[in-house]
């Protein structure tokens, strides 16, 4: 079925220029072919009622969510090529609420300011993987931070995966806790965290986490990190 973020308005539900495009030319919206609204964390069954312009008939709304309980957010160090984009996608897929791009010391591309049009990108992945997995949200990629103000303004359960802790520190599972209602998961660049870094984030309440015992990759530590969390809030 398809699925758009729109705007509901009492029994009528409306999707943006461009989506209605796209449902018209690219997907082959038919007159009475239901498909998902989505509209501030709700979802709604809507009914093609005309297709010049697009207009849709609000049918029910769907209760039942693809939300999961735990709201994550995700800060991970700006990565090299098309790495951030990879996070964002799966990251959307799996279900976090918030992407928090960071600049660590050994991060190696570094942008010019706090917005530029990667990150604009980024936003357009989010909304689009969104779609796909039939979300009711579309996550927030927020502006580009430092590493010191994700450690000091992180909130929730505070995760830390640290490569030093991957043989024997304390497995992210025995974080994962059914119910529990925000975490934030920090991931370090290609490099890895500095001591420096590492210190900080435990001053200010980190836990740091082994995602098991070989060294991964940064974007996969991110993506196993978010699946491993988000699907055991779910059992
Ligand atoms: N250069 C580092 C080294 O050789 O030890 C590896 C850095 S790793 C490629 C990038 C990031 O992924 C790390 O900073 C950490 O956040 C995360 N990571 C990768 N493997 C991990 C593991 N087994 N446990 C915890 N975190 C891990």
């Amino acid at each position: 079925m398809q699925h758009y973020f729109g705007y509901i308005k009492g029994k009528e539900a409306y999707i943006e220029e461009k989506d209605a495009l796209r449902a018209k030319q690219v997907k082959r919206i038919q007159l009475n072919e239901q498909i998902e609204i989505a509209e501030g964390e709700r979802v709604y069954l809507c009914r093609c009622r005309r297709l010049h312009p697009l207009s849709f008939e609000v049918i029910a709304e769907i209760t039942d969510t693809r939300e999961p309980p735990l709201k994550l957010n995700l800060a991970f160090a700006l990565l090299k090529g098309d790495h951030n984009e990879l996070i964002v996608l799966k990251g959307t897929e799996l279900g976090v609420t918030r992407f928090l791009p960071f600049i660590s010391a050994r991060t190696v591309v570094l942008p010019k300011g706090k917005e530029d049009n990667k990150l604009q990108r980024l936003r357009k992945i989010a909304k689009e993987g969104a779609e796909q997995c039939r979300r009711s949200l579309i996550p927030e990629v927020s502006a580009y931070a430092s590493f010191e103000e994700i450690a000091k303004n992180a909130r929730g359960l505070k995760l830390f995966a640290y490569e030093e802790e991957a043989i024997q520190g304390q497995n992210i599972l025995d974080y994962a806790i059914v119910g529990e209602s925000e975490a934030t998961l920090l991931i370090g660049p290609e490099g890895g965290f500095t001591p420096e870094e590492a210190a900080l984030a435990i001053d200010n309440g980190f836990n740091p986490v082994s995602l098991g015992k070989r060294i991964l990759r940064a974007e996969t530590a991110a993506i196993a990190g978010a699946a491993a969390l988000l699907l055991y809030s779910e059992r």
